[in-house]
């Protein structure tokens, strides 16, 4: 689903791209919802999908990994502890939630939080990439390393290339730690809110 380029509406910008980039959005959002009933585990498992939150005209796209409990509950993207942190973040970096666009590359929740598989990322794949093709941001902010994964190659590893504007595959990354890995290891706090107050100087920089 979705085109690689953004339509003509999106390029002259104003009301009538932001309301047809959320229309598309919304489409996308339905459609992943009506997948369900589906056999593929997290599907089948978890209580709602999360399709994503946020601005249909952000410049930032933050990628995180797949919902949590609380996420699988409220159907909204890092509402829980992690989510309470990237919400620190997001301020460190003088932005707020409804500037950005949050969402997962697996839409619906592992059981147990079990990281997902490669077929379950694959499945949801079309969804998360749909997606990007409305936004089109000028940075995309992978969350920790099985969403880099997904955008960069193995050999990027995140301890390496964190808090830093990474060009791959046509697309302009700024990975970060996850947020959860800062609860689990509080030593990674301090570097999650340099890369933010980073990604904040690299957005007014005009990256
Ligand atoms: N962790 C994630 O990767 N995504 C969420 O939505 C919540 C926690």
């Amino acid at each position: 689903m979705g085109g690689t380029h953004r339509s003509r509406d999106v390029e002259l910008g104003g009301p009538a791209a932001a309301a047809d980039a959320q229309a598309r959005l919304d489409v996308i959002a339905q459609d992943l919802l009506d997948h369900l009933p589906c056999p593929s585990e997290p599907c089948a498992t978890c209580t709602r999908l999360v399709p994503g939150t946020g601005s249909a005209t952000a410049d930032v796209v933050i990628v995180g990994e797949a919902p949590g409990a609380a996420e699988d509950r409220s159907g909204v993207p890092f509402v829980g502890n992690a989510g309470k942190l990237l919400d620190r973040l997001l301020e460190e970096a003088g932005l707020v939630r409804p500037d950005v666009f949050v969402t997962n590359v697996v839409k619906a929740r592992p059981p147990g939080n079990r990281d997902p598989k490669p077929d379950e990322v694959a499945h949801h794949w079309p969804w998360l990439q749909a997606q990007l093709d409305v936004l089109q941001p000028r940075l995309l902010v992978p969350l920790g390393r099985h969403a880099l994964g997904r955008f960069a190659p193995k050999a990027d590893r995140i301890s390496d290339v964190h808090g830093r504007v990474l060009e791959r595959d046509g697309r302009r990354l700024f990975p970060l730690y996850h947020p959860a890995a800062a609860l689990h290891n509080p030593g990674l706090r301090e570097t999650l809110s340099a890369d933010a107050r980073a990604l904040g100087d690299a957005l007014r920089a005009g990256a």
